[in-house]
């Protein structure tokens, strides 16, 4: 067997044409459009190119940005009491802190002091709270993104196997929870690895979704999975590579050439499930503008 490619750069691209759609209709009658603020702190060129992604699909879907750029000797004191200022500012309807951080910096101390109502990716303990009790939340963009890719090519999951290695706050955790919720999305019996799980391939051998997020290249080889399974790999790393200008590719963490000979379906990496993290956050904007999720008190 060898998979079928699951093309989340065109799904995406689907996405992203709802979205501007949408927003197109929202600022039809004479309503301001949706503003994501964007605060970067530090010069990591990651970061860099992650929020020039997304500042450039906002600018696609008619999404207005201002992208604050602070120096990496910040204090926790300072960052908070901006992102404070954009908490209480009415013409802000998002607030994207990229990450990581530099180490002096707490992450959950940070993404707690966003104002959940603007916490358009997802990670405030208040939207991931609200996930596990099948509430209306702000999905973590990046788990939202792959269930639009089952979505879209009608891969069952309730009652399937799942498996996430990988289990960080912004990625694993938030998948598994999705997965696992007998009452709203998935319906799977899930299974979640990380670091600390004895003898990996016991429990990749058995899933019939594998969810990769651990960013280790080469993680999942062929020998791991079984026929037929769906392996989204969400993985990007950067491996040498001299025949490159930059002297560097993107790979996942799966060895893509011996997994997808056993797979039914999988995502490239890139053009699978980065591309779908970039829309949903174009989505969550714009509800976060519509007030839809959080509704204001009358
Ligand atoms: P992280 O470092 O915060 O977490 C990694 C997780 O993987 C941890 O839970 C860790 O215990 C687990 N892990 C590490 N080595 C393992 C091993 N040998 N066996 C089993 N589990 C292991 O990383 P993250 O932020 O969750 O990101 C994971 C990967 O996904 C990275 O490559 C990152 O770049 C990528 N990522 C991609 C997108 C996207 O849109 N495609 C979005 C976010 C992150």
């Amino acid at each position: 067997m060898s998979a079928k490619l699951i093309d989340g750069k065109k799904v995406a691209e689907l996405l992203r044409k709802q979205v501007r759609d949408d927003v197109d209709f929202w600022v039809s009658d004479g309503r301001r459009r949706p503003f994501l603020q964007v605060i970067q702190v530090g010069t990591d060129p990651g970061s860099t190119t992650y929020i020039r992604a997304k500042t450039r699909a906002c600018e696609d879907v008619g999404i207005e940005t201002g992208t604050d750029r602070l120096p990496d000797t910040i204090s926790a004191r300072e960052l908070k009491q901006i992102i404070r200022g954009y908490n209480t500012n009415d013409k802000v309807d998002g607030i994207l802190v990229q990450l990581p951080l530099p180490s002096h910096l707490s992450s959950h101390d940070v993404i707690e002091s966003i104002d959940y109502r603007k916490d358009v990716d997802g990670f405030h303990p208040m939207n991931v709270g609200r996930l596990t009790v099948d509430q209306p939340t702000f999905r973590s963009c990046t788990p939202a993104g792959i269930f639009e890719l089952f979505k879209h090519y009608s891969i069952p999951v309730k009652s399937k196997h799942a498996v996430v290695v990988g289990a960080s706050n912004i990625v694993g955790s938030p998948m598994a929870i999705m997965l696992s919720r007998e009452n709203s999305t998935g319906k799977a019996t899930t299974t979640i690895c990380h670091k600390f799980t004895k003898d990996l391939t016991q429990h990749t051998i058995s899933a019939d979704l594998l969810i990769v997020a651990a960013g280790q290249p080469n993680l999942i080889k062929g020998e791991m999975v079984r026929e037929g399974v769906v392996v989204i790999d969400v993985g990007i790393n950067r491996v040498a590579d001299e025949t490159s200008e930059k002297g560097y590719k993107l790979v996942g963490d799966c060895h893509f050439e011996s997994v997808r000979e056993k797979a039914s379906w999988i995502t490239p990496v890139p053009g699978g499930v980065g591309p779908m993290t970039v829309a949903m956050l174009m989505k969550n904007t714009l509800l976060a503008a519509k007030k839809s999720i959080y509704p204001e008190e009358s």
